[in-house]
Order: structure tokens, then sequence, then C-alpha cells
């Protein structure tokens, strides 16, 4: 019997990121100017992000290298284990082999360190002091700060005010790594002023928070604007975790039929599948398949258009899909997947066929955890359990065909922190949202004209 954990030495940690736009059939469509509405220059983001970060989203080149020092951080967490699950793969009695990339190993407990280590080096060697950036519940903000403590910079957070209040113990471990948390909106920036006369009682969002942020660092000289998600340098960085993948399941004679991932910006199912849809573009057959919430199904329907990152209309036009950047999507318990829009290449490489989108309502993707954490012990992220879900299917419908084949999904995160949503799950307090399909066509009514 092989291995149930495959792991790598730290010096097989690897040693440039892949970047996909080398290789994509066609050229994405460019970022826009929000006020001009013409592709985006350089020296436009200047304001909010540092040169080199500039540089890698629109970079070009295939391979890109990993500085020493950001090597010597990834050694702290990466190489993240490959789970065989065995036991799942057996309580399910199904032919198909199940692996899972586990990226709850990181000091924060997802994948969001991969990029948030990067960003504060450059960030730092380009003589920023602070990073200002929003969070929901609390993920980005925490993987955030401590990036900022390993590499001495200031970290300002702005965290939606209903998971500041609901969520207090995210809010604990950024203020441990010494970052200061901000209730959004607030009264700090003009943005959060704006709404809270319209309504003093706001919860807030994801995108009113990204509004505050970016105002703070475009107002003033020695802070910065980070992302946790969605741009082509975020998705970049985490492709770390697909070619560790590739690599371990090498070790065993692998290869996966399908690769599947949660989508919340596309960073986590990004920076695993890219490296494989590199193989499908070349050839291969192999299938990708992103999984989003029903009650915020941007990929599945949501349209590609060009529109806002954020509430106030502060940041560049992206071609993604989008459900409308005044989306508000219902108090679904994956905080982490209730993003208006889709990372740019995402929504690409969906254009082109080349990935695949399915959504579930959260109640059988709780089961799904439940399920996974009862045979195979992890606790899944509420948003990882979204891929479980989907493997889960893929392993029975391999079972209904008596066909093998070999699954690979991302555990992006554990769910140490979700205990409150898997309370409600448990004692039945967790509900299906049917999104109206009038809540759509409303938020899509105010997509800018471009
Ligand atoms: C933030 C988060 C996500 C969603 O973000 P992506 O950019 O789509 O990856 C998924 N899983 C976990 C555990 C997260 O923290």
């Amino acid at each position: 019997m092989s291995d149930v954990k495959i792991l790598l030495p730290e010096r097989e940690i690897p040693r440039q990121w892949y970047n996909v736009v080398a290789d994509l059939p066609t050229p994405p469509r460019p970022p826009l100017h929000p006020g001009t509405k013409q592709p985006l220059k350089p020296e436009d983001l200047a304001p909010l992000f540092p040169m080199a970060l500039i540089e890698q989203e629109a970079s070009g080149q295939r391979w890109i290298d990993i500085p020493e020092e950001i090597l010597n951080i990834y050694r702290l967490w990466r190489p993240t284990p490959l789970y065989r699950a065995r036991r799942l793969e057996e309580a399910l009695g199904t032919p198909a082999k199940i692996y899972y990339k586990y990226e709850g190993v990181s000091p924060a407990g997802s994948h969001k360190p991969n990029t948030a280590v990067v960003q504060a080096y450059y960030n730092k060697r380009e003589g920023v002091r602070r990073l200002s950036t929003e969070t929901g519940a609390g993920q980005w903000g925490s993987a955030l700060a401590l990036a900022c403590r390993l590499f001495g910079l200031e970290c300002t957070v702005y965290m939606v005010k209903v998971s500041y209040h609901q969520k207090p113990y995210r809010r604990s471990l950024m203020q441990v790594w010494g970052a200061e948390v901000v209730p959004s909106p607030s009264d700090r920036t003009e943005a959060g002023r704006r709404i809270l006369a319209e309504d003093p009682d706001s919860p807030g969002s994801l995108g009113i928070a990204i509004s505050e942020a970016v105002e703070d660092a475009a107002a003033h000289d020695d802070t910065k604007y980070s992302l946790g998600s969605v741009l082509n340098h975020v998705l970049l960085h985490q492709t770390v975790i697909g070619l560790e993948a590739k690599k371990q399941l090498a070790l065993v004679d692998d290869y996966p039929d399908v690769v599947i991932g949660c989508h919340g910006g596309g960073s986590n199912f990004g920076g695993l599948a890219l490296p494989f849809v590199a193989d499908r573009i070349a050839g291969k057959e192999v299938r990708a398949l992103a999984v989003e919430p029903a009650a915020c199904p941007t990929l599945t329907r949501g349209p590609a258009a060009y529109d806002f990152g954020d509430t106030a209309q502060m940041t560049p036009l992206l071609y993604m899909n989008t459900l409308g950047h005044r989306f508000m999507p219902p108090g679904i318990h994956a905080g982490g997947l209730r993003y208006h829009g889709a990372a740019p290449l995402v929504t690409h490489l969906y254009e082109h066929g080349l990935i695949e989108a399915k959504a579930y309502p959260q109640r059988s993707v709780f089961e799904a955890a439940v399920q996974f954490a009862r045979i195979e012990g992890l606790l899944p992220a509420p948003e990882s359990a979204h891929a479980v879900r989907a493997a889960i299917d893929e392993a029975l419908l391999a079972k209904e065909e008596g066909r093998e084949r070999t699954i690979l999904f991302g555990l992006s995160g554990h769910g140490h922190f979700d205990l409150a949503a898997y309370d409600a799950y448990l004692s039945g307090q967790l509900e299906d949202y049917e999104l109206p399909e009038e809540m759509i066509t409303r938020a899509l009514a105010e997509l800018p004209q471009v």
C-alpha cells in the first residue's frame, strides 16, 4: 500500500512561478483606466502597487524567478502535503483515486500567505512603510498581517463590519501579528463616510472595504495597497500549489483527470489548476473545475464584462465574469467566496472552454465537509468544502460509470475559525439561498459602459 501523505523535501519548493499568460491561445483583455476607459498604463497603478508587482501583473514571461528571501519564508510551511484520500475512497466505494493538496498548514491556515509574503517583500524592497487592505471573514487580513510582520511593515486592515463583530477571533489573530483592524465602512475614508451617510448601520461588504483600503493607500505616500486574489500577480504567486502537486503526483506516478478548486476570486483555484491548464493547452486531456456557491454564482450566472473591482468605482475596470460591483451576496458562511467578480485569467480560460465551473448550495457543501471531516479527519474551511463536494461527486460519478479516474482537489484551508458556521449546520439552522434572477439583473444594470 502506498503512502497517504506524499511529501516533498524543502529543496523541492518551486524556484519559479508559472505565468499562464505565456501559453494562452489569445491574449486576455487588458484592464482599463476607470476614468478614461483606455488600457491601463503601468504608471496608473504606481500609487497602489510597487513596480515589481506591476511588472508581474503585465508580464508575458512564462517562468518568473522566486527571490531567495521568499523561498526562505516559504520554507516555514512549504512544501505543503499532498494527501491520498484512501479512507474517503473506501467509504465512497469508488474506483476513483482522490488526492488533495492541503494549504491549511500555513501559519494563517490557508493558501493566502503564498502571495501575502511576496507582496510584503516587494513593497518593503521599494521603501513602502505600510500596507492597507480589506478583508471579509479575515483570512486575507490575517495572511497579510503575518506577511507584514515578517517583513517589518505596518498593516491596516479594513474588515467588513459584520464579520468584525461576528468573527472576533480572526481579528484577534491579525492583532497578534500586529495589524491595525478597522471595521468597514469607517469614517476614515471618503468612501466609508459616504456609505455611512446613506446607511449608518451598513454591515459593510468586501466591495466597500476595498474602496476604503484603496483610498487609504492612494492618499498616503508611504502606503500601498494589497489585494489577496483576482489579479494576475496573485494567481502567479499561487502557482507554487499546482507546481508542487505535479511533482508530488509524479512521485507516485500519477496524473489527474480532473483538478478541482473552490472559486472566490480565483487565486487558489488558479494556483492549483494553472500548471495543469498549461498541459491542457499543450494538448493533454485534463479538466479543471472551479466550484462556487450558488448564492454568489459569479462564473455560472455572471456574464463576462468590464466591471469595477469595488463598490465605489475606484479600481481599474477588469474584464471578468461579474455579478455587478454593487452586488451584495447573501450572508452565506463561505465568506471567502462572496466576491462579485472573478480573476480575469479565470474568465479568459472559461471563455475559451479551457476550464469548467459549477455552483452548489451551501447545505450540500457542509454535508460534504462534515462527511470529509468524519472520514479523513481534517476540518475543511467552508470555502474549501465546495471543492470537497465536487470531488466527492466526481468520485461517485466514477463509481456509477464503473470507471477509474484520478481526482485532485485543493483543500485551500482549515475550518478552525469557522466553527460557528459548522454549529449552524449541525443545529439545522443553515439555509440554502435561491438567488432570484432579478437580483442579478438589477446589479448588472449598473455595469459601466465601455
Ligand atoms: C480566501 C479563501 C478562498 C477564496 O479565495 P480565492 O482567491 O478564490 O482562492 C478559498 N479558500 C480559503 C480557505 C480562503 O481563505
